[in-house]
């Protein structure tokens, strides 16, 4: 018989991970959450509001009060801050930053990713983020990690941005990048090892998305068929 597992999908900017995550939720008729639209979305909410996102005290009091909604629409996942639709505001290079940092403080993560685990509870989710198979789901049936080159991320993010008619510097990037990596790991590492060891770890890098697909389905679909639920 096969169960609804979760599976938590981790790895850096740009390893593939939301477009991964999304195709396999959608085949598998699970749930997708996307973790880091939820301190995009925090980073947002804080710059536009004038607050500091490395005040602890402020990011966590703003994490308490905003309410985080995921629409499911056509085809498409939005997301809502306090009901506004902030799905394409939230992939700015300033809020990619603002979210890095406001995920350093303790209190906010501990804010998030309780809202994170009562997503799950039931099973058929997968989850993608940073600590979603350390963390949010340390028990979580399938874990895969992605990685990929840093030029290769860079120029994933540059064509996302020149698709949305945004101007991308390639270099610029490849430094953003770099010092978002070395904050994210930081941040990870005072958790405990990371990433968790029973993780596979997928190498994307010159690989296609219909592969990347494949192999995590078919870890899931083995996973769901092999593991009772603990
Ligand atoms: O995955 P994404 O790049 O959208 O995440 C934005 C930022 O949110 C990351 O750089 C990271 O600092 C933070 N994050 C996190 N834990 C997660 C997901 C994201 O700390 N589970």
């Amino acid at each position: 018989m096969s169960r609804r597992i979760v599976v938590a999908i981790d790895g850096p900017a740009g390893s593939g991970k939301s477009t991964t995550a999304r195709e396999v939720a959608n085949r598998l008729g699970y749930l997708y959450l996307d973790t880091g639209a939820m301190y995009r979305a925090l980073g947002l909410s804080l710059l536009r509001s004038g607050r500091n996102p490395d005040d602890e005290r402020q990011a966590s009091a703003c994490a308490r009060e905003m309410e985080i909604k995921f629409d499911v629409g056509e085809g498409s996942q939005r997301i809502l801050l306090d009901g506004e639709d902030v799905t394409d505001l939230i992939r700015t290079p300033e809020v990619s930053d603002a979210a890095s940092r406001v995920a350093v403080h303790p209190q906010v993560r501990e804010v998030l990713i309780s809202l994170q685990q009562a997503m799950g509870t039931k099973g058929g989710i997968v989850l993608e983020g940073r600590d979603t198979g350390t963390v949010v789901f340390p028990k979580a049936e399938l874990k895969v990690f992605l990685v990929a080159d840093v030029d290769e991320r860079a120029r994933r993010r540059r064509d996302e941005m020149l698709a949305r008619g945004e101007d991308a510097d390639l270099r610029v990037l490849v430094r953003q990048i770099h010092e978002r990596d070395a904050r994210d790991e930081e941040t990870q590492l005072r958790s405990g090892e990371w990433p968790a060891p029973d993780t596979i770890r997928v190498d994307t890098t010159g690989m296609a998305i219909e592969d990347q697909v494949s192999q995590v389905l078919s870890l899931a679909r083995q996973r769901s068929v092999n593991t009772v639920r603990r």
